[in-house]
């Protein structure tokens, strides 16, 4: 996007401060802004991350970060200088600007006070392995990005490699699920594909000896009595129609998590941390 740097001031970063951005029309601004659509994203292959702390450790995670929007006259602070450095190596900008226009880009009444735009990294289905000490966690047409959010924050709280999306699923790159993540998007990996790709997969992961482990409610193994042993690929269905039989069928063992009371099954994010916290629990 065109530029333009009304005045240059140098500092002790390499990176060069432009003169605080004002006007909603800046290019800049609107681009960083197109980021919540997902056809930006797409076409750009970036996204967008709010917070110091999650910038800075993106960073230090060896993220790019292409943009930092932060508010003008912070750049003397020390996570803030930290952040002017990796955009450096990133050969990235600083935009500095008023609290409004960090308003309009996050689309937030109070902002955080920085916000950077990173480069999208997927992993291919080929480079999934089976492992012994870190499971997978698969999620059938996952539709709601606070799910999905809620689902990488969970799966790297757990300790788990990452997440395979299959077939139509919310962007997890979206603003939405990034801010639910609170950062754990820069600590999982995300593969994307689709059924007939996964089913073709699930072979040789379980020629590999790893196993499918299904969560469906007409499973009639309740979770505490599976056997979680070997590499694991924890299968998850959708929020609505829950696994299909097509999926079903590729599990090496389906189980139900008991429901006690009035409702019929658990939100997914919940089902999905619930799960993995019992294979952590037969890890110990
Ligand atoms: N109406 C859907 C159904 O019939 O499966 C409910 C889907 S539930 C909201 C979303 C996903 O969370 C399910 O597909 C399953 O993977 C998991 N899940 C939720 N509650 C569960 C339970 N009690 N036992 C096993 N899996 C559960």
């Amino acid at each position: 996007p065109q530029f333009c740097y009304i005045a240059l001031m140098k500092n002790n970063h390499h990176v060069t401060i432009p003169a605080p951005i004002t006007s909603t029309a800046n290019a800049e601004v609107k681009f960083l802004r197109a980021l919540h659509e997902r056809k930006y994203r797409r076409q750009s292959g970036w996204f967008l991350a709010e917070g110091t702390r999650i910038c800075n450790e993106a960073v230090a995670l060896g993220w790019d970060m292409h943009r930092l929007a932060f508010l003008a006259g912070r750049d003397n602070e020390t996570h803030v200088r930290k952040l002017l450095d990796a955009l450096d190596r990133a050969d990235g900008r600083a935009l500095p600007m008023s609290e409004k226009l960090l308003q309009r880009i996050s689309r937030k009444d109070n902002p955080q006070m920085l916000l950077g735009a990173f480069r999208q990294k997927w992993t291919d289905l080929d480079a999934v392995t089976p492992d012994l000490s870190r499971p997978w966690v698969a999620l059938d047409r996952v539709r709601d990005p606070g799910n999905l959010g809620t689902i990488m924050r969970s799966a790297d709280a757990a300790g788990a490699k990452g997440i395979i999306l299959i077939d139509d699923c919310t962007d997890p790159y979206s603003v939405e699920a990034v801010r639910a993540s609170m950062g754990a998007i820069f600590n999982v990996e995300i593969v994307q594909c689709n059924q007939s790709d996964f089913v073709a997969f699930t072979q040789q992961w379980t020629n590999q000896n790893g196993q499918i482990i299904g969560t469906a409610l007409p499973a009639s193994v309740d979770y505490r009595d599976a056997d979680y042993s070997g590499a694991l690929m924890i299968l998850m269905g959708n929020e609505q129609a829950g696994l299909p039989p097509s999926l079903m069928q590729l599990c090496t063992q389906l189980i139900r998590l008991p429901m006690l009371g009035r409702s019929d099954s658990l939100n997914l994010a919940v089902a999905t941390g619930v799960t993995l916290y019992e294979v952590l629990r037969n890890r110990r």
